[in-house]
């Protein structure tokens, strides 16, 4: 059993090769602990396993090949390159290197041989590598290697290599891990251990069938879901020991704003509203999911509930995923509670010294009734004077112990402490909690995965929204499309042009986002491009997004950092390219970035071939509807168990393995699981939980 803290065994500085630098790195990829690089799985695999005859070369294929270098020649044709021939008993390849160190030219001689693993291509002068990689070998080379190569989701200065050699390492260690393996085994014999399902799935055989590694994905994901389910009753145990401050109809501010707004609520809007006002009245705390597609307007839902606190003199805090997005809501507070006379702030991880005390001040004071935050909400220098309310922002970000950790931060000051003794019941008070999320998940799994919190739904977009229109269209045809951005642009319409080029890391998503922008300024001189990657720094994807808000952007460039929650209404156009790479959830979120004002939008899905049966059928439900909920229910269908291939991971998942879609048929099985274990084994159920909680907010907190 784990009995260790992450402090202690922990610390991935005691790896070799992870020094402060690459600890930074590491923790971008929300990577703390050894555990969780345990738990960085790769998302496909090379196979560099078997060298393959040259005749038998497969065009667009990732390939080993191992072969005797014939010749080399720097060629200087229109971009200098260095050409090198390499030859085997069945046939030719050229390997071609554009970027060459006099080294590199003086290492590679013919009667060496190298072995190169990369795709090829046709080219003028036959087949060709371009920048494999490769290794030169005096001698004809040993056996390859016997275990698939895998490749993990990295980032910026981080290489391949460098993550598969500390995923390796890991996997040395002799690392405890808490698992299920004796609750689990008798459900399904052929189910591997924990251990060995994480094992396999980092190094697998060569011939480990697909089934084999879907065998190990399911079960780490029921492992994953009953430590979730274990999580939920942990918090529904407590919940009977606690009280929440009661949040009683006041000065009726609300109206106020209502008459503000410049738009009439919808009836969906005023249906929710007046479910969690009412729940609030009461000190049993509410636990309350609010769902609403994009664009539904949950921001204005979660307005109103802040006001009932801060009506009562009670703060709220609200917490965000991204920096962008708490930038956001903190012009759409402002606006809207401003003129109420309610203090609004935004603690974020990047004030400077001076700005971060003041801001702390008035949280502590409680001068500030609305404080909006990301995980700097997690610090331990953050402490409120009343919170009794919390509301969570695109929801499946935070783990349930995350919010935990919210909470706690109520119970320390003395005001909260003196009207809890005040209290005949005398319970631990915590804030209420509202959970907002844009994910549709179809009604069957909300209802397990959600079964011990009241939903409130927003079913109903605003009255001024035309549905968006979305075509399907081939990368061939991508001119056209360019070729069309200035007449959009010159009826004052903006346009979001989205890059997800490659799905490895965010440096080469950025890249190809840095392309396309140069490609686009190039061909449409008239527009103003503008551009937003990961590799920005908050400030200045910042900047960039309020100018494209305010209009001083027609093309705004992007990778996926645009996907949550951002709001332009001004945008009408999104254009995405290799959207065969991207599930549905993704493409929708995305796509959900126009249409938000009140005229015609439209949106331009881009896909390369070869596409596959599923990608086609996930691009046709794009085309088909704009609901959310029937996205997911389409998406359930689509995903089996076993297809784990083909889309790209997202930000957006609920858990760190386990996907609701592909593995929905573990869920009930697991809560029944949960349900057994937090009886018979409370211990082994709190090692659970805490094994699979995030650490990155354990962290903020100390
Ligand atoms: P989401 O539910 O995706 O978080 P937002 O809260 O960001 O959506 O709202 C999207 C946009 O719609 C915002 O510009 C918001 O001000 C606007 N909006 C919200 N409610 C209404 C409404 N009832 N009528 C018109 N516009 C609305
Ligand atoms: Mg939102």
């Amino acid at each position: 059993m784990k009995n260790s803290s992450p402090q202690d065994n922990q610390d991935l500085t005691q790896l070799v090769g992870v020094g402060p630098s690459t600890k930074e790195k590491l923790g971008r990829l929300k990577i703390y602990t050894m555990e969780d690089l345990l738990l960085h799985l790769p998302f496909r695999y090379q196979d560099r396993t078997r060298s393959v005859a040259l005749n038998r070369l497969r065009i667009n294929e990732e390939q080993l090949v191992t072969a005797e270098i014939l010749d080399v020649t720097p060629s200087f044709g229109r971009r200098r390159s260095l050409l090198v021939s390499l030859g085997d008993d069945t046939g030719f390849v050229n390997m071609r290197l554009f970027h060459y160190s006099r080294y590199q030219q003086q290492q590679l001689k013919p009667g060496l041989f190298v072995r190169c693993f990369g795709s090829v291509r046709f080219s003028q002068r036959g087949l060709e590598m371009v920048h494999p990689e490769y290794t030169v070998f005096e001698e004809k080379p040993p056996e390859p290697e016997a275990e698939l190569t895998p490749v993990y989701h990295t980032t910026e200065g981080l290489s391949q290599n460098k993550i598969r050699a500390l995923c390796k390492q890991v996997l040395e260690k002799p690392l405890n891990i808490p698992s299920l393996d004796l609750e689990l085994s008798d459900a399904s014999s052929i189910s591997p251990k924990l251990k060995t399902a994480i094992k396999r799935l980092h190094r697998p055989n060569p011939d480990d069938s697909a089934e084999k590694l879907s065998l190990a994905r399911e079960r780490i994901a029921r492992e994953e879901f009953v430590a979730y389910f274990l999580g939920r009753k942990q918090q529904k145990q407590n919940a009977r020991r606690q009280v929440a401050f009661a949040l009683p109809r006041g000065l009726s501010l609300g109206r106020i704003l209502q008459q503000q707004l410049g738009f009439a609520l919808t009836v969906a809007q005023g249906r929710v509203i007046t479910e969690i006002l009412l729940e609030l009245e009461s000190d049993t705390p509410m636990l309350r999911l609010l769902q609403g597609d994009v664009g539904s307007g949950k921001t204005v839902v979660a307005a109103f509930a802040a006001i009932r606190a801060a009506e009562n003199n009670y703060q709220t805090a609200i917490l965000v995923p991204t920096e962008i997005l708490a930038e956001q809501h903190l012009g759409n507070f402002k606006q809207w509670l401003e003129p109420l006379k309610i203090e609004v702030v935004l603690l974020s991880g990047k004030l400077g010294a001076a700005q971060r005390k003041k801001t702390l001040e008035a949280i502590s004071s409680g001068k500030a009734k609305v404080v909006i935050g990301t995980h700097a909400l997690f610090q331990s220098a953050v402490h409120f004077c009343s919170l009794a309310l919390t509301i969570v922002d695109e929801q499946h970000r935070f783990g349930v112990e995350q919010r935990l950790l919210l909470r706690n931060k109520s119970s320390g000051s003395e005001s909260v402490s003196r009207i809890a003794s005040e209290k005949s019941t005398g319970g631990e008070i915590v804030p209420h909690q509202l959970v907002m999320t844009a994910t549709p998940i179809p009604r069957t799994l909300t209802m397990t995965l959600y079964a011990d919190m009241d939903v409130s739904i927003i079913d109903e977009l605003p009255k001024n929204r035309l549905p968006i229109k979305t075509r399907v269209l081939s990368e061939t045809r991508k001119t056209e499309v360019i070729d069309s951005l200035p007449k959009i642009a010159e009826s004052g319409r903006q346009i979001y042009w989205v890059c997800t080029l490659i799905e490895e890391s965010d440096q080469l998503d950025s890249t190809a986002a840095e392309t396309a922008a140069n490609e686009l300024s190039a061909l449409l001189p008239s527009l103003r491009i503008g551009l937003v990657h990961g590799r920005f720094s908050t400030q200045d994807k910042n900047t960039e997004m309020q100018k494209f808000k305010a209009g001083d952007i027609d093309v705004l460039v992007a990778t996926t950092v645009v996907e949550v929650g951002v709001d332009a209404p001004n945008a009408s156009l999104i254009v995405i390219e290799n959207t065969e790479r991207l599930g549905l959830s993704q493409l929708h979120q995305l796509r959900g970035r126009v249409g938000r004002g009140d005229s015609q939008s439209h949106c331009i899905l881009l896909y390369s071939e070869p596409l596959g049966a599923t990608a086609k059928e996930r691009l046709k439900v794009m085309r088909s509807t704009n609901d959310g909920f029937k996205i997911a229910e389409e998406d359930l269908k689509l995903r089996g168990p076993g297809d784990l291939q083909g889309t790209r991971q997202t930000g957006d998942k609920l858990f760190r393995i386990a996907d609701i879609f592909e593995h929905a048929h573990l869920m009930q099985e697991s809560m029944q699981t949960a349900d057994t274990l937090i009886v018979e084994n409370p211990e082994l159920s709190k090692t659970i939980v805490s094994f699979w909680s995030d650490k990155q907010s354990e962290l903020a907190n100390v």
